[in-house]
């Protein structure tokens, strides 16, 4: 392949994985999402992808950590969701996203999943 194809080609790659993390974004905004879910995710989005999400879901009053069902006025429906969220997005790796192709990424951990309540 010569160079100006080869480029092409990454630009390419690089385009489709931004859609897809899009796409996993707003994914992430039904409510709630399942743990698989949220755990297969981590390979297709960054920090970032994840602070949109928790902002979204707060505009449509959705708690922030994505498998959880509460709805609320905060970010977040309690401390526990709220330290879940942020342990899943510390693991969240910041690496390029077309260039986690051939990376094995470590399997993301949840804690344990909030229950939903009735207020
Ligand atoms: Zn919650």
């Amino acid at each position: 392949m010569d160079k100006k194809k080869a480029l092409e080609e990454k630009i390419r790659f690089q385009v489709e994985c931004e859609k897809t993390a899009h796409l996993t974004v707003q994914r992430l905004l039904d409510n709630p999402v399942t743990e698989d879910f949220l755990i297969d995710s981590g390979r297709l989005i960054k920090p970032e992808h994840y602070d949109d999400v928790i902002e979204e879901r707060a505009i449509s009053h959705q708690c922030g950590y994505p498998v959880c069902p509460n709805s609320l006025a905060n970010n977040f429906c309690s401390n526990e969701c709220y330290n879940a969220s942020n342990y899943y997005k510390s693991q969240l790796s910041t690496s390029p996203l077309w260039m986690r192709k051939n990376q094995k990424i470590p399997t993301l951990m949840l804690l344990s999943k909030p229950e939903a309540r009735y207020v």
